[in-house]
């Protein structure tokens, strides 16, 4: 039986005194495309430096392809890594950095380069010092693309590309995917990667809040329902909708968040006179602001 292509085991990680992770569980198996999202300071980047032991935990244990990356230098050649910044001689151009690369892969790599360059528009004479944002993060997908790796670990890797490019990615992405690769990347925006991705976990200081398919948390995402009243209701009643959160009322208006079945809440409304009503998908974007916001609000414990 083939190991998981990342396993991390209440894995802890302090910076001083500031605790970056507090004991993550985690495991992402072969094949998968994996998005690990968060907002900014969550600690997605301190996780994927751990994955390279880049960094030492201070508590827990992490395999990657089955192996301690500690000490593990072999490991490091089936592994595409993308830096949440690159850096690299201010003077090489990108040629002879990716060059560079192969070289110590043993070449493995060089024919794609091109072919990814020419992919991404991306000039490979020119200096890394010149380079935009954006051309830098080019460099770097190629560096960590190139050689075909078993497990492609991308910190942000849309940040920087404009959206055209952010599609070439995400195609690339998907054909690695095909062709058996396993991809861990991380973001702070889900819709730039929701398309590719199969599952997500989600990272809110330090802690994993969520595991789950997109597909599953697109349906619980819910809908915004609205109602208008002919005159004032009873709003209070509304409250004891055990799946109607997040309410307000405004006038004879009453708007909240229907998770699941909207029988209950229709047959309540239907008591007083509806003179209009609207049910609209709740955006992705916003179930993870929950999840931000506290992690126990995927549920019905929003502020109601
Ligand atoms: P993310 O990648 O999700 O933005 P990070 O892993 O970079 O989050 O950061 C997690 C937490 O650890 C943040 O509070 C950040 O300020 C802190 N942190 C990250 N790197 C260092 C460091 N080198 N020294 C001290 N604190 C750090």
């Amino acid at each position: 039986m083939k190991t998981a292509a990342i396993t991390a085991r209440g894995l802890v990680k302090d910076y001083g005194s500031v605790r970056a992770l507090r004991g993550v569980d985690l495991q992402v198996e072969r094949g998968e495309v994996f998005g690990f999202l968060g907002p900014n300071g969550a600690g997605k980047s301190t996780f994927i430096r751990l994955l390279l032991h880049l960094l030492k935990p201070t508590d827990g244990s992490v395999e990657v392809l089955g192996e301690s990356p500690l000490g593990n230098p072999a490991l490091r050649s089936c592994l595409g890594y993308l830096p949440g910044e690159l850096n690299m001689g201010a003077r090489l151009t990108g040629r002879e950095h990716l060059t560079y690369l192969a070289a110590l892969r043993r070449g493995a790599g060089l024919d794609r380069m091109e072919e990814l360059a020419e992919r991404f528009g991306l000039d490979l004479d020119r200096s890394f010092r010149g380079l935009s944002k954006g051309n830098k993060q080019k460099i770097g997908l190629v560096q960590a693309f190139m050689h075909n790796p078993d497990l492609l670990i991308l910190d942000e890797p849309t940040s920087g590309l404009d959206p055209l490019l952010q599609q070439e990615f995400l195609a690339l992405v998907r054909e690695s995917g095909e062709r058996g690769a396993t991809v861990f990347m991380s973001s702070h925006v889900l819709s730039e990667v929701e398309a590719v991705v199969g599952r997500v976990a989600i990272i809110r200081d330090g802690e994993i809040v969520d595991v789950d398919e997109v597909s599953t948390l697109r349906r619980e995402a819910g809908q915004h329902v609205s109602f208008k009243f002919e005159g004032p209701v009873d709003l209070d009643a509304f409250s004891g909708v055990a799946n109607f959160s997040q309410i307000k009322a405004e006038g004879n208006g009453l708007q909240g968040v229907l998770r699941g079945s909207p029988h209950e809440l229709l047959a309540l409304a239907a008591r007083f006179h509806v003179v209009g009503w609207s049910a609209k998908d709740r955006d992705l974007e916003e179930l993870f602001m929950d999840f931000y916001r506290s992690p126990a609000s995927k549920g019905d414990s929003d502020a109601r």
